[in-house]
């Protein structure tokens, strides 16, 4: 008898076990749906087999017509579950998040022009007719909401045989892209790069890449060059494109637009329903041919995937810190290896993984050390705050201030950078010293004077900013303390009375419009200053933008994890590299109050490679990552009694590894987050050290209580 084993995107150990009916073809990947427990659950077959079974085993319902899930995305699931320490089912929920997309796009009713000409035309027809011929065949609603009538006219010109209605997919596919059409002429370094990935494109099969090039040397115009080989060559081949969430602007989608005469299909958080079910189809059948998508895009599962770049491969953000915690750029390279499929990680400031991988021959490096035509790299300029103070309550030097004057007097742009949003990251009492934290967390509010709210940036709790304090009840006492980006906007304003300064901030930019505002209005010469947080340091190209200032360079450095200097590092150059992209020259003021730290004096060096050898040095000497493997336990209970105990429990359950060394349980440094209790274990081992499988072991001897909470976390980047 014909079984077939089911995985279902859910927390469960294994796939079941369920008969296949009579006449119902199905294989290994094949979308179905069967009954679990009290419902019926969308899974995925995982293997058939012949088998007699030694129980009644309840029967699949109901076979999806989509193309089987391939074998190497299985693979990859089963590698993502293991590598991480998850389950099969949690890895398969992220490939299937989008249910719409299994079955056909609903349909919806258009109305085309016949060309018939009604003698009872009004001036509500004649409008419809016109909005029928510029839109081409739309809906009812649309229409009518074009012409500015009710939708009965629509109605009564199909009557009077002027349009006729047909059935149409809501969800239609993306227009095809158009490999051949031409790009920029390449220079000679952009040629000799783009010629060695067409090379490896030809050839086919697995090849990962670095291309290792600074900020605006064309890294896009050359993958784009890999993209036009690839879909040229294969006529089913598809291209991944994974991009930090906050860079998938329209911006970018213009540019594959203008490249390939259609925009890529897209996947990220903000999709709607629709959106993300027409992708997702689209996707699975083989006819979206280029995605770009924010890391969850990695688990779409492509018919024929041959290609993955992963674009500002350094950015923090391709790592998940929840549900499965894994990293985008490390599973690329891994899905690429299953797909025996190219990989091309891109970046101005590489990870120190990746670099090291480049040393020792896994990646093939492509290095860029120029800007096509005038454009060059801006002067940087350490700003020592030690002896260039800003004014008491101030937070620009004298520097830096003059520097936005001679800017705005050249009519030229500024932008100044400090990741903290809101206006001051602390609100303290004057009276009793109280500051003030968000309820049950361990984190400092901060105070939004745009929206007049304390705001927890952890939780996202917020509650209108109290005239008296809540703790000793005085009035008027309460005072934001240090700066964010509203603060340093009022400061420029004064400074620069008759300039525009504008925000850009999450806070301020909600949404891709109101980004896309923002960033036009820059990019059109309509801002003088621009204060903004990371957002800003992401991909936009500003011509007049000649100085770009780093408030507090050093914001970055506390905290002490692992990659506190290389993040740094990376951000610092990547918003610095805002400046001076067109004709303009731009130079880079950077304040600090460690102009001696490595990461600052690298900075104003220019020497990243320098940087990187003293980073990779520290590390290889620790043997901490990519030198050595390392994983948390990061463990939680409602109460502090109950962490307490589940840390001794697992602390003594930790199992013997050959070189393992186990760190804890420490209070994590947000040791209570929305109620809960939280610990953390630190694990470090030799390369060689199988640490997700000890992990696994380790986790899986747990008892708990119900109430407690165990995640495993492989190659942590979040030490909170
Ligand atoms: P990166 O991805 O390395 O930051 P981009 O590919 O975005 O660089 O290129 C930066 C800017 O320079 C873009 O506006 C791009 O169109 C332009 N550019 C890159 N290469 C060329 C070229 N060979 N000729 C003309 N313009 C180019």
């Amino acid at each position: 008898m014909p079984v077939a084993r089911i995985l279902f995107p859910m927390p469960l150990p294994e796939p079941f076990d369920y008969l296949i009916p009579e006449g119902m073809d199905v294989e290994p990947g094949s979308y179905v749906r069967a009954p679990l427990g009290k419902y019926e659950r969308t899974g995925v077959v995982w293997a058939v087999k012949q088998a007699v079974p030694d129980r009644e085993l309840k029967t699949i319902e109901h076979h999806f017509d989509v193309p089987p899930m391939t074998s190497s995305m299985r693979r990859f699931v089963e590698f993502c579950a293991r590598y991480n320490v998850a389950g099969p089912g949690q890895v398969l929920a992220m490939a299937l998040r989008a249910r719409g997309g299994l079955s056909p796009s609903p349909t919806q009713t258009i109305y085309e022009v016949t060309g018939h000409r009604t003698n009872r035309m009004t001036p509500a027809r004649e409008k419809v007719l016109t909005a029928a011929t510029e839109l081409g065949p739309n809906s009812a609603a649309e229409l009518a909401r074009a012409a500015g009538v009710s939708s009965s006219v629509v109605k009564g010109l199909v009557e009077a045989g002027s349009l006729a209605a047909d059935n149409r997919a809501t969800d239609l596919p993306y227009p095809a892209p158009d490999p051949s059409r031409s790009g920029h002429a390449l220079t000679t370094e952009q040629g000799a790069a783009a010629e060695t990935l067409r090379a490896a494109m030809k050839k086919g099969g697995y090849a990962p890449f670095l291309l290792d090039g600074i900020t605006g040397s064309g890294k896009t115009e050359v993958y784009f060059e890999a993209i036009a080989e690839i879909l040229a060559n294969d006529p089913t081949a598809q291209v991944l494109v994974l991009l930090p969430e906050i860079a998938l602007t329209q911006a970018v989608f213009e540019r594959f637009e203008e490249r390939f005469g259609a925009g890529p299909a897209p996947w990220h958080s903000s999709l709607s329903d629709q959106q993300r079910r027409r992708t997702w189809r689209e996707v699975a059948n083989g006819r979206a041919r280029i995605v770009t998508g924010a890391r969850s895009a990695l688990f779409l599962p492509f018919a024929n995937l041959k290609l993955i770049i992963v674009d500002e491969e350094h950015d923090s953000s391709f790592k998940q810190e929840d549900g499965v915690r894994y990293h985008a750029r490390d599973m690329s390279v891994m899905r690429a290896k299953l797909e025996e499929a190219a990989v091309i990680l891109a970046s101005a400031t590489p990870a120190l993984e990746t670099v090291v991988n480049a040393e020792s021959g896994r990646y093939q490096r492509l290095k860029l050390s120029a800007r096509p035509g005038a454009a060059r790299l801006p002067d940087m300029h350490l700003v020592d705050l030690r002896s260039n103070t800003p004014e008491q309550g101030n937070w620009l030097s004298p520097i830096l201030s003059k520097g936005l004057v001679a800017t705005h007097a050249a009519g030229e742009q500024s932008l100044l950078f400090l990741n903290r949003r809101g206006y001051a990251p602390l609100v303290i009492c004057k009276a009793c010293g109280e500051r003030l934290k968000s309820p049950g967390t361990e984190s400092w509010l901060t105070e939004h004077r745009y929206s007049n709210r304390l705001v927890c940036h952890l939780t996202g709790w917020s509650m209108p900013k109290p005239d008296k304090c809540p703790l000793c009840g005085a009035k008027d006492s309460l005072m934001g303390v240090g700066p964010g980006v509203e603060r340093v906007a009022e400061e420029v304003r004064v400074l620069l009375p008759d300039a525009t300064v504008e925000i850009f901030s999450s806070d301020t930019a909600m949404g891709g419009e109101a980004t896309r505002g923002i960033v036009e209005r820059m990019a059109g010469g309509e801002i003088d200053v621009l204060v903004g947080t990371q957002i800003v340091a992401k991909g936009h190209n500003f011509p007049n933008l000649t100085l770009v200032g780093v408030v507090d360079a050093d914001s970055g450095l506390q905290g002490g994890d692992l990659r506190a200097g290389e993040r740094t590092y990376q951000l610092l150059s990547q918003v610095a590299g805002r400046a001076g992209r067109a004709e303009r020259p731009g130079r880079a003021l950077i304040q600090t109050y460690q102009p001696d730290n490595p990461a600052m004096q690298a900075l104003a060096a220019g020497d990243r490679d320098g940087f990187l050898k003293i980073e990779r040095d520290v590390r290889e000497e620790l043997t901490l990552p990519p030198f050595g493997r390392m994983a948390a336990l990061v463990m939680s209970a409602p109460d502090a009694g109950m962490a307490k105990d589940i840390g001794l429990l697992a602390g003594k359950a930790a199992p013997h590894g050959e070189g393992v060394t186990v760190y804890g349980p420490a209070p994590a440094p947000i040791s209570i987050l929305r109620g809960r209790h939280r610990l953390r274990f630190l694990v470090t081992a030799p390369r060689d050290v199988d640490l997700s499988a000890y992990m696994a072991a380790w986790v899986g001897s747990l008892k708990l209580p119900s109430a407690a909470r165990a995640a495993v976390d492989i190659d942590p980047y979040s030490f909170l």
